[in-house]
């Protein structure tokens, strides 16, 4: 019988789990077994007794433990102690990013893991379920525009009182991905006037559905382009035309929120010191580029910088702060992972698979 593990997250900061109730109950019934650590789920709001009521074991973080499990499931990778009690050739299943975690990669190599990384997994309709970048993003654009509210001294929505009228704050977003989306989604039930600009045009539709007015960078059409879901790096051209049509839009908001990635690349600079310096005092920049170098030529990764009366928050992982539906949607993700990696209650890794041989990034300690 294949086991599963489910160690307690030791980074840092992080609260979230890798499964929960509800996906180790699923999982069992998949013909699993499971065992967790005691208080991992505790950080998330998951008891030890609600893991027990679904048929898990509970167990210490012992080296035995960890050399028992077939298939972890976490969501950083294990650290280079954790990684030295792994059993041969057993599977983590985790936000692998080596280029972020280079030590933690070279153990597991070490240790002859395989790593089935969930940011690998690719963007495909068959793979919607098993999307973690997208649960996170998610959850990390909803936090982005609840943060950049409790921090701005002003209200969102437009409220008339007695003492007299309050304006709706005005958010501009950066970026219409799956993060930039919720934030706008977020900030508009908030009450708050929102524009937004994408380097892919073609998210127009999306922002307005949302209430949102996109910020359109003229650019003239290149023949042969082919439609990506992914940006690319911007050329110098598109860069000023951006910045010029963002310059009016930015000085008057009260709230920037940039969210603009670029698979595998430091993250773009759209918000420049000057720029920040047009924004009235008092405004909110919440960054989630943060961990990929910032959005904002001011921001620095985990810290607040206040500049002229700007507030720059540049947060590291906000979906970690909303660990409860974080680590459910996470464990939903997972769960559809472990059911495709074991169809028959048995694990088998098909470097065939569209979806394995995609995210698969170590076999028996091979980079693949
Ligand atoms: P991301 O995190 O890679 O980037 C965030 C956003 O920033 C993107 O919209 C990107 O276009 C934008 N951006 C990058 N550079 C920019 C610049 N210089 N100026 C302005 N904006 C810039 O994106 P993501 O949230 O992971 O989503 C990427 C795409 O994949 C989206 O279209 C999303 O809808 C799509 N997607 C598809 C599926 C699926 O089909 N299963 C699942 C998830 C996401």
């Amino acid at each position: 019988m294949v086991h599963l593990f489910i160690p307690r997250e030791t980074r840092e900061g992080e609260a979230r789990v890798a499964s929960i109730p509800e996906t180790v109950r699923s999982l069992i019934e998949a013909g699993l077994t499971v065992s967790v650590e005691t208080k991992a789920g505790l950080p998330a709001g998951f008891s030890d007794t609600s893991y027990q009521a679904a048929g898990a074991d509970l167990v210490d973080s012992s080296p035995h433990a960890w050399a028992g499990a077939d298939i972890l499931l976490k969501l950083h990778p294990p650290t280079q102690e954790e990684a030295a009690r792994l059993k041969k050739g057993s599977l983590v299943v985790c936000f692998f990013q080596p280029a972020l975690n280079p030590d933690s990669a070279e153990a597991l190599q070490g240790a002859g893991a395989s790593v089935f990384a969930m940011e690998r997994i690719p963007r495909t309709t068959a793979a919607q379920k098993m999307d973690a970048l997208s649960s996170q993003a998610n959850t990390a654009g909803y936090k982005a525009a609840v943060l950049a509210a409790a921090t701005l001294g002003r209200w969102f929505p437009l409220m008339m009182t007695a003492a007299g009228t309050v304006k709706p704050a005005k958010v501009v977003v950066f970026g219409a991905g799956v993060a930039g989306l919720q934030a706008i989604a977020t900030a508009r039930r908030l009450g708050a006037q929102v524009q937004a600009t994408d380097i892919r045009p073609e998210v127009k539709e999306q922002v307005e559905s949302l209430g949102g007015r996109f910020i359109e960078v003229k650019m003239e059409e290149r023949a042969g382009d082919e439609a990506s879901v992914y940006a690319e790096e911007a050329s110098e051209d598109y860069k000023k035309r951006q910045e010029e049509a963002v310059a009016e839009a930015v000085a008057e908001a009260d709230v920037v929120i940039t969210t603009a990635l670029v698979p595998g690349a430091k993250a773009p600079i759209l918000l420049s010191r000057e720029r920040v310096e047009t924004m009235a005092p008092g405004s909110v920049v919440v960054d989630l580029a943060a961990i990929q170098g910032g959005n904002c030529e001011l921001t620095r990764k985990g810290e607040t910088v206040i500049h002229q009366g700007v507030t720059i928050l540049g947060p590291e992982d906000l979906a970690a702060t909303v660990a409860t539906h974080a680590s459910e949607l996470y464990a939903r993700n997972l769960l559809q992972v472990v059911r495709h990696l074991c169809p028959e209650g048995k694990l088998t890794l098909d470097l065939e698979d569209e979806i394995t041989g995609a995210a698969l990034a170590l076999h028996h300690g091979k980079v693949t």
